[in-house]
């Protein structure tokens, strides 16, 4: 039943790829697999998905002991810093890092278990006072700044937009963020990429990667609705 709705992602996935010419080996899909039981995510896993997101650091942490270690965990949900320790050794990506604060405690952690952490920082794209990110605006500085830390690389910029009927409205905000890691690519920062581009999800993920998504985050239209 999984494998149905993968294939159907799948198929959306490469429509979108095709309507903006781009190659499907330039999009990562990542299950997003918050709150649903690991007999599902064992199931995708078989149908050939590697790359799993989750939001929690403790249940990030259950899953990982319990599912094949060729997986790569995603970190995407809000993290306290007093989490960080527990994620460090099991997060192949962290997508929501928005302050400095946060990094420098990625940093020391990252330095303690000798890891070097990949890091998208968080844009709140749309400006709403409900999510979390820093203005577009802030977004070069904080990239600047994370830069000088050893154990931490910024690779890229990830945004969640707004929750939508219609997945054309938040084609803009899309475009928004590819322009703007486009213009910090441009300033050459050492230590810092923007060739990771995380947004879209169940909603809106075919718009977002006609936008440039080089990850797209989609949890309901592989593990059907969360309670
Ligand atoms: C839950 C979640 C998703 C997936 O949402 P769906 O609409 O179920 O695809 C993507 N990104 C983040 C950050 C999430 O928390």
């Amino acid at each position: 039943m999984l494998a149905d709705n993968l294939k159907q992602v799948e198929e959306n996935i490469q429509k979108a790829c095709s309507n903006a010419g781009r190659k499907r080996e330039s999009v990562t899909l990542i299950a997003v697999s918050k709150t649903k039981p690991v007999s599902m995510l064992s199931e995708l896993y078989d149908c050939g998905i590697r790359n799993f997101g989750e939001n929690k650091v403790q249940e990030l942490s259950e899953k990982t002991d319990q599912l094949p270690n060729d997986i790569r965990w995603h970190m995407i949900g809000h993290l306290q810093r007093n989490k960080v320790k527990q994620v460090v050794p099991k997060a192949a990506l962290i997508h929501s890092v928005d302050t400095y604060r946060l990094a420098e405690e990625i940093n020391i952690q990252a330095k303690k278990i000798n890891r070097v952490i990949p890091v998208l920082i968080e844009v709140n794209i749309a400006a709403e006072t409900s999510k979390f990110g820093v203005s577009a605006l802030d977004a070069r500085q904080l990239a600047e700044e994370i830069a000088k830390l050893d154990n931490l690389r910024v690779r890229g910029l990830m945004t969640i937009a707004p929750y939508t009927q219609n997945p054309e409205e938040n084609r803009p905000y899309f475009r928004k963020i590819k322009e703007l890691s486009v213009d910090i690519a441009k300033e050459n920062i050492d230590n810092v990429s923007m060739g990771i581009l995380s947004m879209g999800m169940t909603g809106d993920y075919m718009v977002a990667i006609e936008e440039g998504a080089t990850m797209v985050r989609v949890g309901t239209g592989l593990f059907g609705a969360r309670y």
